[in-house]
């Protein structure tokens, strides 16, 4: 398949990995971008901006391929000195990078003096329009369905992805709620010019997070997510256990919740704990309502191939069936 995206990211299917914390590590991006998409680390997964380095180096033993670094910029813990991983991308000669969350303009400027493609993850049609004004190369429009942040408007995919097409000049990629051939055919259709995938990309053989969360969302159906963060208008889509359940119950209390009456069950390092342990109920962890369309573990390139071509036999022969004179 050759589309906008394939072309400028220079990868041969157009699928991208999302950036998950903790998860986008260089085993998985390499494994990403060796399938032929485009793999992605995640910056602040690296205690340091040092570490990221050392991170973009050890994936660059794994793959001679194109892969990006994602850049999250939403509230956190502990401060984070963005201006230093921003440093430590340009220098490492990174030349594909994903931002999402905050308005990402602060730190174009430094990503266009070194010639970076930049993708800005987006949950509204007027965000994405804000991206493509400030000179972001494309976009990914994050449908509600999303795992992690959706933001607070609410609007699925099947609203944003052709409103998309209508607004934007930019190329565009569909995020939230693909796991397979039927989402990746369907996304195209709609405008898009290629998918983002993350909690399909958690269920992989090169994921590193452990077994049982993986088994847990092979099990699991589109019903085993909840959001929180809600009061808080931060609003998080993660895997419904009984940490989650715990945090939409104090955040239901009356009166205004603060974040430090949650911040114990649901601080990142406890979600690390978790991948590394499989300790399903030690905190909190991102997952989308496409855990619904999750049912096995394959490599990242069993995975894209059999999509790619779920994909093209539905172009080719289910919808070109429908225009054959019968
Ligand atoms: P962390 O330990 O600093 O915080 C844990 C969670 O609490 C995060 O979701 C964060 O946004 C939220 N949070 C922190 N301070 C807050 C505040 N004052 N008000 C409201 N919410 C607050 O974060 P981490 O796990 O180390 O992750 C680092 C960054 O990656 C965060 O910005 C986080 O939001 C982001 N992240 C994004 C996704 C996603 O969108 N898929 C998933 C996981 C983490």
């Amino acid at each position: 398949m050759k589309t906008r995206v394939t072309q400028m990211l220079g990868i041969e299917h157009p699928i991208v990995q999302g950036g998950m914390q903790w998860v986008g590590r260089a085993q998985l991006a390499a494994a990403v971008s060796n399938a032929g998409g485009l793999g992605i680390l995640t910056a602040l997964t690296q205690a340091s901006p040092e570490d990221l380095c050392k991170e973009i180096s050890r994936c660059r033993t794994m793959t001679d391929k194109p892969f990006a670094v994602n850049l999250t910029i939403l509230p956190t813990i502990k401060p984070v000195p963005y201006g230093e991983y921003v440093d430590a991308i340009v220098e490492s000669g990174v030349r594909i990078v994903e931002t999402a969350g905050r308005n990402p303009e602060p730190w174009l400027p430094a990503f266009k003096k070194a010639g970076i493609t930049v993708i800005h993850k987006c949950t509204s049609i007027r965000h994405a329009l804000k991206a493509e004004a400030i000179g972001c190369d494309m976009v990914s429009v994050d449908g509600f369905e999303c795992a992690g942040h959706p933001g607070e408007d609410d609007v699925t995919n099947l609203i944003l992805l052709p409103l998309a097409a209508r607004r934007l000049k930019i190329p565009f990629l569909a995020s939230g709620g693909f796991a397979d051939g039927r989402g990746l055919a369907a996304a195209l259709a709609m405008g898009a010019d290629g998918i983002n995938m993350g909690t399909r990309f958690m269920v992989t053989e090169e994921a590193p997070i452990h077994h049982s969360v993986k088994q847990a969302m092979v099990e699991a159906s589109e019903l085993d997510t909840t959001l929180i963060f809600r009061s808080l208008r931060n609003t998080s889509r993660v895997f419904s256990n009984s940490v989650a359940k715990q945090v939409v119950a104090i955040e239901a209390q009356a009166g205004e919740t603060q974040f430090d009456d949650i911040a114990p069950l649901v601080k990142g390092v406890r979600g690390r704990e978790l991948f590394e342990t499989g300790d399903l109920e030690h905190g909190v962890w991102s997952a989308g309502m496409v855990i619904g369309l999750i049912d096995d573990i394959p490599s990242c390139q069993t995975l894209l191939t059999r999509m790619v071509a779920e994909a093209q036999t539905i172009i080719s022969e289910r919808l070109q069936g429908l225009l054959a004179d019968s």
